[in-house]
């Protein structure tokens, strides 16, 4: 049951029908419709996103056929298979971003040690096992699951050399569901 909140501004994009029953506007298609038909959206006055969910799923849909066009997936595939920096690139940053604690989610490598980005580079261009992950990534259209990402073996070391390994993202995320499901498991028993 959704619950609504009513306040000077959303009184203008919520209609009132009866007391437990509200409707809104859609903003692209323009029907008075039920609130249940739009999906919900914690930064909006009224908790509801703009346009109804049958207008968003268009949208969603076409913006995601304009973004992988067969050909643009296919430039961008031969760039990354010749050039993984800016994959790399993009790690380094949310390494960096979470080191920083600018990440929505915390995470306990806030305040860690972080390498240099020249060096994560130069290291990971390297790394066999990176090169392996990277290849299989590209080459099973690019399946976030198969994305490689940088796991610190020890999470209360930073993002240093001796400390790091590349992981798929579904591995480490295992091996981060492990250890919560460890930690829990000692913490019961004492
Ligand atoms: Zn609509």
């Amino acid at each position: 049951m959704y619950r609504v909140v009513i306040s000077p501004y959303t009184a203008i994009s919520l209609i009132k029908i009866t007391n437990y029953m509200y409707k809104k506007k859609c903003g692209h298609c323009g029907l008075l419709l039920d609130i249940n038909l739009f999906y919900k959206n914690k930064y909006k006055q009224d908790g509801l996103k703009y346009c109804c969910k049958k207008c968003h799923n268009i949208t969603a849909h076409n913006s995601r056929v304009v973004h992988y066009s067969k050909e643009q997936r296919k430039k961008q595939y031969n760039k990354e298979i010749r050039n993984p920096k800016s994959y790399l690139s993009s790690i380094y940053r949310h390494m960096k971003n979470r080191v920083d604690g600018k990440n929505y989610i915390k995470t306990t490598a806030e305040g860690q040690k972080i390498l240099d980005k020249k060096t994560f580079i130069e290291w990971s261009i390297d790394n066999s096992r990176f090169n392996k992950l990277f290849y299989y990534y590209i080459n099973n259209g690019r399946h976030r699951k198969y994305a490689p990402s940088i796991d610190r073996i020890n999470v209360k070391i930073g993002y240093i050399l001796s400390n790091m390994q590349w992981l798929t993202v579904s591995d480490n995320s295992i091996k981060g569901n492990t250890i919560d499901r460890l930690n829990k498991l000692i913490k019961n028993k004492l």
